[in-house]
């Protein structure tokens, strides 16, 4: 799968002068460049009397565009609209959905220079994490279509001894809500929508209010792409005036969500209230994410890795590292040399390539990180914190910042940003440290830094995590390669980009 259209994804040399997709991203970027998104219901664009005004992350005074949210009669009509869509839709020949995943794939690639500007303003993210990101919504696309393929096209055949035949089939549920978060506006955000509609569901879909621009190019790029219009619906707004009616609707055959543990947990009880049959819930939420390093490990590597971990897209990943352990034999060499790689991270304008880390994605997101910190600031001690530039005022920009503290006990919840909590443990502790990591109740990635393989076979056998990484960084998980998702309170399963995931958007007969 690795064998991709791969001619300008994440390898693409990065000089100085990275002309010509310099250029190309270059026409889009400029001051005057604004999108709008719409409501799409039935192929239509819907103007409502409720519109948000978009500015960018990293400088407020740079409008994006604007977006016409969506209300309850708006909601209602696409899902009726949906529902009766669904019977065609779900009869389509599985590989005639698959091409039109493939051809999605094809479309992503052809206006790669907009998305990228797009997920840069609207998101903030940096260059290198928008082309990432197109990336991935490409591979979830070529991915989920292979899949089709392999497990939709043609019935499971099953003989016995008695000479008998049994035929098993996958198709779509109904109508799918797909709820995706701003942290991967366009790759989650498709993944979700393109394996729905492979699976054969028809599907109404909301983007987060702060991304919702770059998620109505995509939708109109799958109509393009064959999806029918009365099968896709486009419900741009926030959790009261579309969450809400949409997770009420009793047409509402599956969900999927990304996001927060607590909404995860309104989504399962609204559908559970309904007082119609139970449907499934795919939800991939939070986590309080762990780094286990040994005295055996490599210090270089651990510090670029946790670093990464960290800080990498202003640590806004739900696979992030929060917590770094370190064995308190080596941990007097490892902390000052983080402190050290800290200072050289730079904070910047997410489009200049010297940039580590950009904004975070609004007010809210930057006080509550600020608040932690000083909060952090009494009851920890202050490892590192990078420097801010001069003008970071214009936008939402958070300082990576690294405390040591005691025990992961003292963090409450997960912050969604660059902060690093480290806590130095002792050899003859590390099965009550895992215990502890453990009892938080999430479980999403886990890093392992140690030349030992029978510690790090012995964490990975009583870690209780999605996602455990080795001697590496734990952000990043490539689709099909590294299927991504978590346990317990970080959500259900299956994982995403992975063989188990199409399944559990459809229904299964027997004959
Ligand atoms: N799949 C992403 C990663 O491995 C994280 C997804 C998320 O933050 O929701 O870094």
């Amino acid at each position: 799968f690795v064998d991709r259209k791969n001619s300008y994804g994440p390898n693409i040399e990065i000089e100085s002068e990275w002309t010509p997709f310099k250029a190309s991203v270059d026409a889009f970027m400029g001051a005057d460049t604004t999108w709008t998104a719409y409501p799409i219901v039935g192929g239509e664009n819907l103007e409502t009397d409720k519109v948000r005004e978009v500015n960018s992350p990293y400088d407020h005074s740079l409008n994006v565009g604007k977006v016409y949210w969506s209300n309850t009669e708006i909601v209602n009509k696409a899902i009726d609209t949906a529902d009766a869509a669904f019977p065609a839709w779900s009869k389509t020949p599985a590989t005639d959905r698959a091409a039109c995943l493939e051809r999605m794939a094809e479309l992503m690639e052809e206006n790669y220079a907009e998305l990228v500007a797009i997920c840069h303003r609207e998101a903030g993210k940096t260059i290198q994490d928008s082309i990432d990101e197109v990336r991935e919504a490409v591979d979830f696309c070529n991915y989920y279509a292979q899949q089709v393929r392999q497990n939709f096209a043609a019935p499971k055949v099953f003989t016995n001894f008695q000479g008998k035949t049994q035929q098993s089939q996958l198709t779509g549920r109904g109508v799918f809500a797909c709820i995706s978060p701003w942290n991967f506006p366009l790759a989650i955000f498709t993944g979700q929508v393109v394996a729905a509609l492979a699976a054969g569901n028809a599907v109404v879909c909301k983007a987060a209010e702060q991304t919702s621009l770059i998620a109505f190019r995509a939708v109109q790029m799958l109509h393009e792409a064959g999806i029918p219009k009365d099968v896709l619906h486009f419900l741009p707004g926030n959790g009261a005036t579309v969450g809400a009616p949409m997770t009420q609707h009793k047409r509402i055959a599956g969900l999927a969500f990304t996001g927060s543990t607590g909404t995860a947990q309104l989504i399962n009880r609204t559908l559970a209230s309904r007082g119609v049959a139970p449907v499934p819930v795919i939800a991939e939420t939070g986590g309080q994410n762990a780094m286990l390093v040994d005295s055996t490990s490599l210090p270089e590597q651990v510090v670029r890795d946790a670093v990464r971990s960290a800080f990498a897209s202003a640590g806004q990943r739900c696979s992030a590292l929060r917590v770094l352990f370190v064995q308190a034999d080596i941990a007097d060499r490892v902390i000052p040399m983080i402190a050290g790689a800290m200072k050289e991270q730079t904070v910047g304008l997410p489009y200049l390539h010297s940039t580590d880390v950009g904004p975070v994605i609004d007010e809210k997101a930057q006080k509550m990180l600020l608040d932690h910190i000083e909060v952090m600031k009494k009851e920890g001690r202050l490892i590192a914190q990078a420097e801010l530039p001069e003008w970071a005022e214009k936008g939402t920009f958070v300082a990576p910042t690294a405390f040591e503290i005691s025990s992961i006990d003292q963090l409450k919840d997960e912050k969604f940003g660059p902060i690093m909590h480290v806590v130095r443990y002792k050899a003859k502790d590390l099965d009550k440290i895992i215990d502890t990591i453990n009892n938080s109740g999430f479980g999403l990635t886990m890093g392992v830094h140690s030349r030992n393989e029978t510690t790090c076979a012995h964490i990975a056998n009583r870690a209780r995590v999605g996602n455990l990484y080795v001697n590496r960084d734990q952000v990043g998980a490539v689709v099909g390669v590294q299927p991504f998702g978590g346990q317990g309170l970080s959500g259900t399963g299956p994982k995403a980009g992975g063989p188990h995931y199409l399944p559990r958007f459809a229904k299964e007969q027997l004959v």
